[in-house]
Order: structure tokens, then C-alpha cells, then sequence
């Protein structure tokens, strides 16, 4: 697996470094509006740890900042009040999913009637 990059976009966030439109933060986890949104509202939700990707977090992570971070997720969701109407998560991990930033991160995407869930080949 790819060694974590302290200089990744996330990590510099995380750090203070770069600003973002903050949404939720507690101990385990950052979520911030996405700088190029794919939905009215597409919200991303990073782990605090050096984690490349869902297979480094879920092989590396420990049991408190696994459970935290993914109680996050549901957390910020449901203060987005997109539990009722609904909302799609995803996570791309590695180059066959385009991931961009080497930092895990999950996408919610929601707003609105987002269809299909992929386009196909
Ligand atoms: P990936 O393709 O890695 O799953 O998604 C990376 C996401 O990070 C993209 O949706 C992109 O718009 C977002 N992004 C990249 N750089 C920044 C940034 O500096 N700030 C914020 N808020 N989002 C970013």
C-alpha cells in the first residue's frame, strides 16, 4: 500500500493549514463542504489519522477512531437533514476508483433525486 503523504491536501487541512467550510468536527473526524461540489450538497468527511484509504483505515485504524469516525458520517448526515429524503456515501479507494486525494475520505452527496448510482461502461 502507498505510504501515508503528510502533505496531502487533507492532512494540510486537518492541520490548519488550508482553510475549509467546516461542517462537523469532533474528536475523531473533520467534515467539510467540497470544493467542487456534485450535488447541492456533497459534504466530505476525513478520519483525524494518517489513513490513505478505506483498506489502510479498516486494516490500521484503532477500534475508538474507527467506531468515532463512522458514527461521524452518520452524524453529519443526519445534521444535514438528509436522513429522511435520503443521501448516497461513497469512498474511492485506489486508481481504478480515480481516487484523488491519498488521505480516506467519504462523500456525501445528496440534495436531491440523485438517480443511478453509477454511469455505466
Ligand atoms: P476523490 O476523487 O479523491 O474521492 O475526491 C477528492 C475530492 O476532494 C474531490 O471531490 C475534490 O473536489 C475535493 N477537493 C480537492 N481539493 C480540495 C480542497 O482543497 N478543499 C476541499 N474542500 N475539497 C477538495
Amino acid at each position: 500500500m502507498t505510504a501515508y503523504d503528510q502533505n496531502n491536501i487533507f492532512a494540510r487541512i486537518l492541520r490548519g493549514e488550508i482553510p475549509c467550510k467546516k461542517v462537523y468536527e469532533d474528536d475523531h473526524a473533520l467534515a467539510f463542504h467540497d470544493i467542487n461540489p456534485q450535488a447541492p450538497i456533497h459534504v466530505l468527511v476525513i478520519p483525524k489519522g494518517p489513513y490513505v484509504s478505506m483498506a489502510d483505515f479498516t486494516a490500521n485504524a484503532p477500534d475508538d477512531l474507527t467506531l468515532g469516525f463512522f458514527r461521524a458520517v452518520g452524524k453529519v448526515a443526519a445534521d444535514l437533514e438528509l436522513t429522511e429524503p435520503g443521501y448516497r456515501i461513497l469512498a474511492n479507494h485506489g486508481p481504478d476508483s480515480h481516487q484523488e486525494v491519498p488521505h480516506l475520505h467519504i462523500h456525501i452527496f445528496g440534495g436531491k433525486r440523485l438517480g443511478p448510482m453509477l454511469v455505466r461502461a
